[in-house]
């Protein structure tokens, strides 16, 4: 694949005009491209696997919006299903019979949830899962891992991946001393830490929220023994298990990381997937518990968009989509292909990196270190990932602008989207 003399001129002109009426030039900020020095990509459109700049580039895309475009861009269904809800209305602020069926589905997927409350993205649902443990279990403190990501809720922005490990950030100035001191971080994928945390504090953990597989210091799936390390302990303590399941809910498995390693949490926060692209959120679990939230129980949390129709028209078509038969075997076998032709590159030119793959969620560290957590995933060579993040998009291919976020692979890369990745990153991985 030869790489295109990539002109960047119109998106850096709308980058340009973007940073004078909005903060960063950016509603959120690993858009910006920081941390790799270059212009943002401002899109046209996306069509499968593919996305459009506005200077007409094309690149085969494993952003996917962050996770949510597992069924590809503007997928004919989906699209579909967004315009047949349309022409009934945009929301109504009262029950559709469309949000049981698709409360129904979810359900039906995820065993440990009996019921499934629809908010409007993941950070709402972490916030309100927080909020739902804390009063069921009248306990303070929650306990999070280095590294892991749950949205932007302050509770939760202590030691965080994603954008804040992006951009550097130590904990958020905004975030108050009375609600950090209340959040135990330790690092991921060490029992021992968590037993002297719930040693020290147990009494007092309303819960443990974890990403099951984490997705926002890169990917680092849990160690054997991990998770139902963490679910042995918080039942011990009578604390709950929150499963932060936004990017892995319906991207690993079609039961979401809880069915691939069968540990059932008591909590599981959803988003991306189950919104087929437009923003939702959905937390759910055992029926005591989710019954503690208004109107059945004291628990307040509402929303004027919550469930919307369009939303969950392109969330149901999405999971329905998922639900037919080797989907999941499919996506394994396109990553796994992905990964092996990476792998050889990077021996082919002698280059250090570790990659780390969970079916669709990939991530090339370049470090020769194992990556099994915040710490290890530092070891990158942050210098490298740049070059190879800029050379990546010279040659047609989009990757997430930072080593700490995944790739992923969606039911619409083709195969011969495949081999021209793995293609265009050994021309890369020459020049690195
Ligand atoms: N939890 C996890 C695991 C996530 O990956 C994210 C977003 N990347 C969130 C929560 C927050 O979701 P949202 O951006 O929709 O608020």
């Amino acid at each position: 694949m030869k790489p295109t003399q990539r002109d960047d001129s119109r998106s850096s002109k709308a980058f340009a005009e973007a940073k004078q009426f909005i903060p960063g030039g950016v509603n959120s900020p690993v858009r910006a491209f920081k941390s790799v020095g270059l212009t943002p990509l401002f899109m046209e459109r996306g069509a499968g696997s593919r996305v459009f700049d506005i200077d007409g580039n094309e690149f085969i895309d494993y952003i996917g919006s962050w996770g949510p475009l597992i069924v590809g861009h503007s997928h004919p269904e989906v699209v579909e299903a967004i315009k047949s809800a349309v022409e009934l209305g945009t929301s109504f602020g009262a029950p559709t019979e469309l949000e049981t069926r698709m409360a129904k589905l979810v359900i039906e997927r995820i065993p440990s949830m009996d019921m499934v409350r629809m908010v409007n993205s993941g950070t709402e649902a972490t916030m309100s899962a927080l909020r739902l443990a804390r009063g069921y279990t009248n306990r303070p403190k929650i306990l999070k891992f280095e590294g892991c990501y749950h949205g932007h809720a302050d509770a939760l922005l202590i030691k965080a991946g994603s954008g804040v490990a992006t951009l550097g950030l130590p904990d958020s100035p905004g975030v108050p001393e009375s609600v950090a001191v209340n959040t135990i971080t330790v690092p991921y994928n060490d029992l021992d830490s968590i037993r002297v945390a719930f040693e020290k504090y147990g009494e007092e953990i309303a819960a443990v929220i974890v990403e099951p597989i984490a997705g926002n210091m890169g990917v680092v799936p849990p160690q054997p023994g991990f998770l139902q390390g963490l679910r042995d302990i918080t039942t011990n303590y009578g604390s709950l298990l929150i499963f932060d399941e936004v990017m892995t809910g319906f991207r690993v498995d079609l039961g979401s990381a809880q069915g691939l390693y069968g540990i059932k949490p008591d909590l599981t926060c959803l988003g991306k997937v189950i919104g087929g692209g437009l923003p939702v959120g959905a937390y759910g679990g055992r029926r005591d518990i989710m019954e503690m939230i208004a109107p059945s129980g004291p628990i307040y949390q509402a929303g004027t968009l919550s469930g919307n129709p369009l939303a969950m028209a392109a969330g149901y078509t999405t999971l329905r989509l998922l639900g037919q038969p080797g989907v999941y075997e499919e996506l394994e076998r396109k990553a796994a292909r992905l990964e092996a032709g990476f792998i050889s590159n990077a021996k082919e030119f002698g280059i250090a990196c570790t990659i780390n793959r969970v079916g669709s969620m990939i991530c090339p560290f370049f470090t020769d270190h194992q990556v099994t957590n915040y710490e290890t995933a530092k070891t990158s060579d942050l210098q490298r990932f740049n070059r190879y993040f800029a050379a990546l998009l010279d040659n047609g291919v989009s990757v997430a602008p930072s080593q700490y976020e995944g790739m992923f692979v969606s039911t619409a890369h083709s195969d011969e989207d495949i081999e021209q990745t793995i293609e265009a990153h050994h021309a890369i991985m020459k020049q690195l």
